[in-house]
């Protein structure tokens, strides 16, 4: 448990937060003050807040924040991160990407969108719920880490590990990452699709083009393994999810010799999969037609994340009918885009994702409009209001 000193911002403003965070520079693996920031304006508040440090060797030592106000179940969960990624070349920006400034009604820099806008936003919905005499039939608590961008080891991972070891459940969970395309209100995420990448090495042996009896060519049998992965689709899709597709991402020889039968081919795969695989099946999937095809081979594999859904039901109606009150607009519910930390969440909790506009995530110059901000603010409260009548 830490203590912190009285934030110089309001927690019930969400500019004022987002600026106080943006102008932390939290290039991960950097926290760069902005769990502190957070810290400041919950702990007033009542949240008991815990700073976690997890290391591992080979990796960056980084920064967590767990912060809770109550001690009652239900326990809802606002999760996400205040790492960013690099702003990159600087001449490319208008603007300095961490200096938080308001142009034309909208706030600039890294991290805007993607994700301390939201964070700011939950804050101050949490604040104003708080200030109000709001009183959470349960417990509210963030979620907070500085390792999502990038190898994300020491993170949300690793949270959730304490939390277990601790015996804290949560009992639903909404991350803040920006899942609208065009407008806010456009596109709950309520699972994601999984992605595992697969190494294959295919084995011959080392001999003189003009003499071919006395090698043995990887390379037809390597083709032919790579023609009958890609013959037929994985699947035509699920109820929630769009197909699984399988790209070969590279073909690698390196053989410099017009004269040399060379010893190895290999290739690199990456499937983006939905429910209806998991990494196992996926790689009998691939050993059954490699396999056929025969010869001797190698096959490594990394998985990134599972693939997961939270099916429609009470948390994604209540996040929907928040954002419909708010927006006027009723979000699509999409499994659509590349993974985040839910991925992690999901095996404690139902997770769904919901946050700001994506347009200009990772992007130089990105912003949020300031009236989305506001009103993410008012989404984010209307969950609070509702949530423990319709997840307790
Ligand atoms: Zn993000």
């Amino acid at each position: 448990m830490t203590t912190a000193a009285a934030p110089s911002f309001d927690p019930c403003d969400p500019v004022g937060v987002a600026q106080a965070l943006i102008r932390c520079p939290s290039v991960t693996p950097e926290d760069g003050g902005a769990l502190g920031v957070l810290e400041a304006a919950l702990a007033p508040l009542g949240f008991v807040c815990h700073r976690l440090r997890f290391e591992e060797e080979g990796t960056a030592p980084v920064d967590n924040l767990y912060a809770r106000l109550g001690t009652e179940g239900p326990n809802f969960c606002f999760a996400g991160h205040t790492d960013v990624v690099p702003p990159g070349e600087l001449k490319g920006w208008s603007i300095d990407p961490f200096a938080a400034e308001i142009h034309n009604g909208r706030l600039y820099g890294r991290g805007a969108v993607d994700m301390k806008g939201a964070i700011a936003a939950f804050v101050a919905a949490a604040a104003r719920f708080v200030k109000e005499g709001g009183t959470p039939k349960g417990s509210i608590s963030l979620l907070i880490t500085g390792d999502e961008e990038g190898v994300a080891i020491n993170g949300t991972r690793k949270v959730l590990d304490w939390l277990q070891a601790k015996g804290e459940t949560l009992d639903a969970c909404v991350v803040g990452e920006p899942t609208n395309p065009k407008a806010l209100g456009d596109m709950i995420k309520i699972g994601r699709r999984g992605s595992m990448t697969a190494f294959l090495t295919v084995h011959g042996a080392q001999g003189h083009v003009a003499y071919p009896h006395l090698a043995d060519n990887p390379l037809p049998r390597l083709a032919r393994m790579l023609a009958a992965i890609t013959a037929e689709p994985l699947d035509a899709g699920t109820p929630h999810f769009q197909p699984s597709n399988l790209e070969l991402t590279t073909i690698d020889v390196g053989n410099p010799a017009h004269n040399v039968i060379p010893a190895q081919g290999k290739a690199t795969l990456n499937i983006r999969f939905n429910d209806l695989h998991t990494a196992d099946t996926l790689l009998a999937w691939l050993r059954e037609r490699l396999d056929r095809v025969g010869g001797s081979y190698e096959l490594d594999h990394f998985v990134s994340g599972d693939s997961f859904l939270t099916p429609p039901g009470p948390l994604t109606e209540l996040v929907a009918d928040a954002a419909e009150r708010v927006t006027g607009r009723r979000p699509e519910y999409s499994t659509t885009g590349g993974t985040s930390d839910a991925r992690f969440i999901k095996n404690f909790c139902p997770v769904v994702e919901f946050g700001l506009v994506g347009q200009t995530m990772h992007k130089v110059d990105e912003h949020t409009a300031l009236d989305d901000l506001t009103r993410l603010t008012d989404i984010y409260g209307e969950v609070l209001r509702n949530v423990f009548d319709r997840i307790g």
